[in-house]
């Protein structure tokens, strides 16, 4: 049987990839794997969202377990209701920035905590034995339907007040932050202009991937009204993205950098947690600060378990992805927001002032056809790459090969859907990217040739 989970849960293509017969089968699964009494269920705005649930909340009364429905709300008020409301298990429908075509599940544990690879080889195995164990009819679950939006906007508001009204411009992109979002920022006291806050499952307002192209309209209108901040999620609002007062888009890296700085500033030291792909103006800002930074393999789980075991303060990937273990373990849209302007009203800065603290490195990518064996080349390249690289200061394979030198980065990994190598390298001037590019494609050429 063909792998079901990849990094972000089952995700495919809805009717043809994720059909309603395997959100059955991934639902009953993972009640029994979950041992699960009750289950929460909610959605993104997407148009196959009402069959898909359909399907999976049938899946899992078969197995006997009360499901509380949420309705369309964002993947972290999924998560953080999975927790407080006492589920054993939580499921959202989305597939988060991806184009409307396509759905998911992503499932949670009791803990707010993605599903492991280990819990997803579980759920598989189940699967692809046909272990089912069905309930007796007399034991069958039922539905309830819950409002999980209060119980969130109270983690809120108890995490966060604002003092100045802010001017915030709100792009939930027609997404599941589409009510939440504008609600929860006009509770904090923000004087709120929404865009794109009507619930489309066609996405026809822009690409549900936050960034600087599909924003324009939200850059636009923060300078046409004089905003302080244009704020914007993806599909599910795991994500945020900044536009700045000037009407720029915020560079992803250097939001995370300066955010995780000021964590730790806050409490004076600590952990902050990305990936092997951001920038390391991480390093440089967590450094001044006295903190440390941990790098894990992409993908959000892995940046959470590792924010779990490192009693990390904050961690988060250089997509948007924010992670604040205080208030639960799921990366979360809203609450990043809040909590940024939180922090902007705390050192009293602008989006701009704020960001600009941290530096702006050189990045370059080059892509290498490689037909075969893909990650056995790249963990040959460890070895060539740390002769031809003999000053480096860290070597790490947790996410293919990465080196860090004096003067910037590089990282080798293979394509997990194409024939390709990628490498990724970070400079601390333009001379450095090109001269360890030029270097390590070198090598990397070398093997694919
Ligand atoms: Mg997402």
């Amino acid at each position: 049987m063909a792998k079901l989970f990849g990094s972000s849960g089952v995700r495919g293509l809805a009717n043809i990839d994720l059909t309603p017969l395997l959100a059955c089968k991934v639902a009953a699964a993972s009640a029994m794997h979950a041992k699960a009494k009750r289950a929460v269920v909610a959605k993104d705005t997407r148009v196959s969202g009402d069959m898909i649930e359909a399907a999976l909340v049938a899946g899992l009364m078969s197995c006997g377990t009360e499901v509380l429905l949420l309705g369309r709300v964002p993947t972290p008020v999924c998560a953080y209701a999975t927790k407080t409301l006492g589920a054993d298990v939580g499921f959202m429908l989305t597939a988060s920035h991806n184009p409307p075509q396509y759905n998911g599940i992503k499932v949670f544990n009791n803990n707010a905590l993605s599903y492991t690879d280990a819990d997803q080889e579980a759920v598989e195995k189940i699967i692809s034995q046909n272990q089912f164990a069905f309930a007796d009819w007399r034991a069958l679950g039922n539905t309830v339907t819950i409002d999980a939006t209060q119980p969130y906007m109270d983690m809120v508001h108890k995490a966060v007040s604002l003092k100045k009204q802010w001017r915030v411009i709100v792009d939930p992109g027609c997404g599941a932050a589409f009510s939440l979002a504008p609600t929860m920022l006009k509770s904090l006291g923000c004087k709120v202009t929404a865009l794109n806050a009507q619930p489309d499952g066609h996405f026809p307002a822009r690409k549900s991937e936050p960034n600087a192209e599909t924003l324009q309209d939200l850059s636009k209108t923060v300078k046409a009204l004089g905003a302080d901040i244009g704020i914007a999620f993806d599909g599910d609002a795991d994500r945020v993205a900044f536009i700045d007062e000037n009407g720029v888009f915020v560079n992803f890296d250097r939001s995370l950098a300066a955010y995780g700085a000021f964590a730790l500033k806050r409490n004076g030291g600590g952990t902050v947690v990305t990936n092997v792909e951001a920038s390391m103006c991480v390093e440089t800002m967590a450094e001044k600060y006295g903190g440390k930074v941990t790098r894990t393999r992409v993908g959000d789980i892995y940046v959470s378990e590792a924010i779990e075991r490192d009693g990390a303060v904050f961690g988060g990937e250089p997509c948007g992805a924010w992670v604040h273990p205080k208030q639960h373990l799921c990366p979360d849209g809203p609450l990043s927001a809040a909590l940024f302007l939180s922090a902007l009203e705390e050192v009293d800065k602008t989006v701009s002032e704020f960001v600009e603290e941290a530096p702006e490195y050189i990045t370059m990518r080059e892509n290498f056809v490689c037909n075969e064996a893909k990650y056995s080349i790249v963990e040959k390249l460890g070895n060539s790459l740390k002769e031809a690289f003999p000053g480096y200061t860290d070597f790490s394979t947790v996410d293919g090969v990465r080196l860090a030198l004096k003067d910037g980065w590089l990282l080798v990994r293979a394509s997990g859907t194409e024939p390709l190598i990628r490498l990724t390298v970070e400079g601390a001037t333009h001379k450095a990217a090109k001269d360890i590019t030029q270097k390590a494609s070198a090598l990397i050429e070398a093997q694919t040739r």
